[in-house]
């Protein structure tokens, strides 16, 4: 491993520490592990560099012309919003640090590749239950309709909608070879020589190169972009539309993939809400508020507060995150994990008239119609309970052990 401390031209304030950490391995792959280092300076502590370990050697001017972009661009910029603390649960955790490894040993979590995992019961029956619990609650609420869609998306409704341009780190794209026989002929024959095992991606990446297109889709990253499309170009006929969704969705998580807190394929469950600004709110806030109850009822500490999306590389991308943070557009439902960390196992987003505007939806009085939508990550949330609760489902609250057991009759 190669070691290197690069300073940094302009020291980013420990309250962007955080910022800063979770942007540095997207700003090379030839990071493998890094450390920010804090100095102390006219009374104040501040990150003046970084140290980093890569495992081939690295052009070290070139890293600190990317660090300094980073930093002057993206961080530096945010401005400062305290938190809002909206709501706290009434239960106390202890959490238990071995889960993740235990789950492993136990088969309960099948490790298939980076952030991917397969899943075996009674994680699995959770992780529905969870699922069915809160699609319960909207459809009570708001008679929101079960829908299922497509794991791809078509690439121009994610750039539509502006996720293309803000999120650029986590997209997977689809590709397919050119549709000619000759270039499966070639194609068949490149990545049949023989390559030692250390470069068979590097041979494969190549190959791909000269005989794949993007094939006009990306895997999903959320489940919502799905709803917008389909109301494209329509005029609502009432206040509020709401439809819930379960989907796989796709994040290339870079090195910041961990235990099941952060995968590249998880699922999400969706509630979507679409209509005049009164009434998405309301629906937003009222549909928060009931997914606090019934995270207090499966006996569950948290919290909730303000939040803000880790918008990449767009210009005005600080000013997006405190505009969220101010406006209060995003609200996350916190959970204690293992390891003394807590993670989003939900979020709360209004989105204004933005992709009311990108997809040309109306409302009844013919304004552009509001968005917003609840979405849940499923593994996350059932990750957190074991967390929380164990992993022997003896020791589950009453209801969840009553519901899984009628489930497997
Ligand atoms: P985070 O701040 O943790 O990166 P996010 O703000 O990007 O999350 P959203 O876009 O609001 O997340 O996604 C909704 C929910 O989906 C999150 O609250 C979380 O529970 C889940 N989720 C998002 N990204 C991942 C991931 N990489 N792995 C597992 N679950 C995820
Ligand atoms: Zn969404």
């Amino acid at each position: 491993m190669h070691e290197y401390t690069i300073p940094l031209s302009r020291r980013v304030p420990q309250r962007l520490a955080d910022e800063l950490s979770k942007r540095m391995f997207f700003v090379s792959e030839a990071i493998e592990s890094f450390e920010l280092v804090e100095e102390s300076a006219d009374g104040t502590t501040a990150v003046g560099a970084v140290r980093i370990a890569a495992r081939a050697p690295l052009d070290e001017a070139a890293m600190q012309h990317l660090l300094d972009r980073l930093v002057s661009e993206e961080i530096v910029p945010q401005r400062s919003v305290k938190a809002h603390r909206i709501w706290r649960s009434g239960q106390s955790a202890t959490t238990h640090d071995d889960t993740f490894e235990s789950m492993i040993d136990q088969g309960l979590a099948i490790g298939s590749g980076e952030g991917q995992f397969g899943f075996a019961e009674p994680f699995l029956g959770l992780i529905s239950h969870l699922d069915v619990v809160f699609r319960t609650a909207a459809q009570r609420s708001f008679g929101a309709p079960e829908r299922r869609y497509p794991g791809l998306i078509a690439t121009e409704v994610l750039a539509r909608s502006g996720y293309l341009a803000s999120f650029p780190q986590f997209l997977m794209f689809a590709g397919r070879l050119h549709g000619e026989l000759d270039s499966y002929k070639a194609f068949v024959d490149q990545v049949s020589r023989p390559a030692p095992a250390e470069h068979a991606g590097a041979a494969m990446s190549r190959a791909l190169a000269v005989h794949s297109t993007h094939a006009g889709y990306t895997l999903s990253p959320a489940v919502c972009y799905h709803v917008y499309e389909q109301q494209a170009g329509t005029g609502l006929d009432t206040d509020l539309v709401s439809v819930t969704a379960r989907g796989t969705c796709f994040r290339h998580e870079s090195r910041y993939h961990r235990s099941l807190e952060r995968l590249w394929e998880f699922t999400m469950r969706e509630v979507v809400f679409i209509g005049s600004e009164a009434r998405v709110l309301e629906a937003r806030s009222s549909f928060m508020h009931e997914v606090f109850a019934i995270v207090e009822e499966l006996g569950l500490a948290g919290h909730a507060e303000t939040a803000s999306d880790p918008f990449f590389c767009r210009a005005g991308a600080a000013e997006s995150i405190w505009t969220q943070r101010l406006m209060e557009l995003k609200y996350e439902l916190l959970l204690p994990v293992a390891g003394g960390r807590s993670v989003a196992a939900a979020s709360f987003n209004a989105h204004g008239t933005s992709l009311g505007e990108a997809f040309s939806i109306s409302t009844p009085d013919g304004e552009v119609a509001h968005t917003g939508c609840v979405a849940f990550g499923l593994e996350r949330l059932a990750y957190a309970f074991v967390c929380q609760h164990g992993l022997d489902p003896a020791d589950w609250p009453d209801p969840v052990r009553r519901a899984l057991a009628d489930t497997r009759l």
